[in-house]
């Protein structure tokens, strides 16, 4: 195999087929500039879209013998062998290179895997033999060449146009090349720092054999080394409040990114189950029974491990600056010299309640939201609430966290500080989760509701006239899966949507199980899992043992193969699914036996 990298810019490229796979194809090549023709008798919805776009040709019709002849590029990707191969050798007989998705034989070439930084591009291929090297590779990559190489690859070819206007002879222009590769990557991390202007100037101006005496032979000096990746990152990351879609793109990317996390239990349902297993994981939160780590030795890890020159990613519930204590990390690598970033999240304050039905502000009803610590505030060190001016403010809302044993303390003291004890009120338990739940009252009835439902932390309170709303904007009990925590494979990613919509929250594990999905199951209690195979009921056989599960977890099995495997296992609840059945039927079959 002989690798090259086509520039399809403009040129006639002929896809067969109208799948899922026939449209990344498609979508590759449009991404690139390529004139695309589908030719199908059917499209997915993207396709037509596209289509109608007037972003490539679609052709609704089987394809036509000879077809292939007129194009630059073909690529078949049908289910029906005859038609790839008629593809095939249209294209061949042309003299016309071609490639038939998951057919090596039929294939004058193949498609590598691909990490793309801007125009930097690495391509990885197996010649066909082994695509699952392509893909564990691609991922490895992906994680290894974080977003900044766009950035420095144009700054790269900017400065070798500056380079190059010099005049200078080659080996010269060569020296001010490796220069700045040297002072900008660190080798063994591989991560890329993007140079700024009077750095640039001070190498192109600087004489070319004082670059090689001061390092460029004799590697990269310390100094370099420190900004570039010696001493580490620290991403402080808000997980959000629990639901798993609430992390933001930016905090995934850098968990992505990460060579180790560091997690609190209430972080812990958001980790993505697709962490690599090289990703160091470590939980600083409280486990059952055992006490939380002292704030000083999550410090000294935090510390440890960016001296280590990893990537770290702190990872906070909610938002790490509310209430999370994200300061004081911060002031510690501030003080250590250590580099940090913060990515916010999504509050639980705010998340639980929209969960709830509450909306925590509302024209004309409050124009005040106070998020406050109910537990720091009835300490009596330490700065205080003003309970008394609160309490005299009609149109605000105030949110409580850490408020499950303070409660009857504040509720107290505003009732004291003169406000209408028919207040609505409202106590959100694990919001946003499977497992949430509410309890709506008036403030001075809300400790005895809390206490009769039997509320636990993590929970919110909330007091304000907006909470009246809570019927009438109930969006999520009202959803078929509301309360479903579902375990389900990485691969059913058709049916995981389908199931999030009405409500469930997904668990979506990788086979083989990785440390991490562990992490996600054990967070909270699971009610079912979906499996699609004898082999997937054996890889989760191992699980089942693990914090999470319960005798009354359901087992959806797909086909009566994996079924009766699930039963040889002594798994309890097997229900089956029919092989083929469609997403809204596993719905309504999840949902029906809620009742
Ligand atoms: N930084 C977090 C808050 C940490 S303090 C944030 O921004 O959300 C921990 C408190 O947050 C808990 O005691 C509880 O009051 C609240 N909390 C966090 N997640 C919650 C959830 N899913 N449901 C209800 N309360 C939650």
């Amino acid at each position: 195999m002989y690798p090259v990298m086509l520039d399809v810019k403009d040129r006639s490229c002929l896809v067969v087929g109208g799948g899922g796979v026939a449209l990344r194809k498609a979508q590759g090549l449009v991404e690139d500039g390529a004139r695309v023709t589908v030719v199908a008798p059917e499209a997915v919805e993207p396709l037509e879209k596209m289509a109608a776009a007037g972003r490539l040709v679609l052709r609704r019709r089987t394809y036509q013998p000879s077809e292939a002849a007129g194009y630059a590029l073909v690529i078949a990707a049908t289910n029906d062998h005859d038609v790839n191969t008629r593809v095939f050798a249209d294209a061949d007989d042309a003299g016309i290179w071609v490639n038939v998705a998951d057919d090596p034989e039929l294939c004058s070439f193949h498609l590598p895997g691909r990490v793309r930084r801007g125009s930097l591009q690495l391509a990885i291929g197996t010649a066909g033999r082994a695509p699952f090297v392509v893909r564990r590779l691609r991922r490895l990559l992906e994680r290894r060449f974080g977003p900044e190489w766009a950035e420095w690859v144009s700054a790269a070819s900017r400065f070798r146009d500056r380079v190059r206007a010099l005049g200078l002879a080659a080996s010269e222009q060569e020296a001010l090349f490796d220069n700045f590769f040297e002072q900008t990557i660190d080798s063994e991390s591989l991560r890329a720092r993007v140079p700024n202007a009077d750095e640039e100037a001070g190498w192109v101006s600087a004489p070319v054999d004082h670059l090689t005496e001061s390092g460029v032979e004799s590697g990269t000096p310390d100094a370099c080394r420190d900004a570039v990746n010696g001493r580490g990152f620290v991403s402080l990351v808000g997980a959000g409040p629990g639901c798993p879609g609430l992390l933001t793109l930016r905090g995934r990317q850098r968990l992505f990114e990460a060579d180790a996390v560091v997690f609190d239990r209430l972080a812990a349902p958001a980790l993505p189950c697709g962490l690599p297993a090289e990703v160091e994981l470590h939980p600083v939160g409280k486990h059952a029974g055992s006490h939380p780590i002292p704030q000083e030795e999550i410090n000294a890890l935090l510390v440890r491990l960016a001296r280590r020159g990893l990537r770290v990613v702190r990872l906070k519930g909610g938002d790490p600056y509310v209430f999370g204590r994200g300061g004081e990390e911060a002031e510690v690598l501030e003080a250590e010299g250590i580099g940090f970033e913060v990515i916010p999240g999504v509050t639980s304050g705010v998340a639980a309640m929209a969960w709830a039905g509450i909306p925590v502000t509302h024209r004309r009803e409050a124009v005040r939201l106070t998020l406050l610590t109910a537990h720091e505030a009835v300490k009596s060190d330490g700065p205080q609430v003003r309970w008394d001016l609160l309490a005299q403010d009609k149109n605000a809302t105030i949110i409580g966290y850490m408020g499950v044993t303070a409660l009857p303390e504040v509720v107290h003291q505003l009732l004291g500080g003169g406000m209408d004890p028919r207040t609505p009120a409202a106590m959100v338990e694990q919001g946003t989760t499977a497992a949430q739940r509410r309890v709506v009252s008036t403030l001075d009835n809300l400790p005895a509701a809390v206490e009769d439902a039997g509320i636990k932390p993590p929970a919110l309170f909330a007091i304000g006239p907006t909470i009246r709303h809570f019927e009438n904007l109930d969006w999520f009990h009202r959803m078929a899966l509301a309360g479903e925590r579902l375990v389900v494979p990485d691969s059913a990613e058709i049916v995981t949507r389908r199931l999030e919509d009405a409500g469930a929250e997904v668990v979506a594990v990788p086979f083989p199980v990785t440390p991490a999905a562990r992490v996600v199951m054990a967070a909270l209690p699971i009610t079912g899992c979906v499996v699609t195979s004898p082999a997937e009921v054996d890889w989760l056989h191992e699980e089942r043992s693990g914090e999470g599960w319960s005798n009354d977890v359901r087992s959806w099995c797909v086909g009566e193969k994996t079924a009766a495997r699930a039963r040889e296992r002594g798994w309890r609840g097997v229900q089956i699914l029919e092989e083929g059945m469609s997403c809204d039927r596993i719905v309504a079959s999840i949902s029906a036996l809620r009742r």
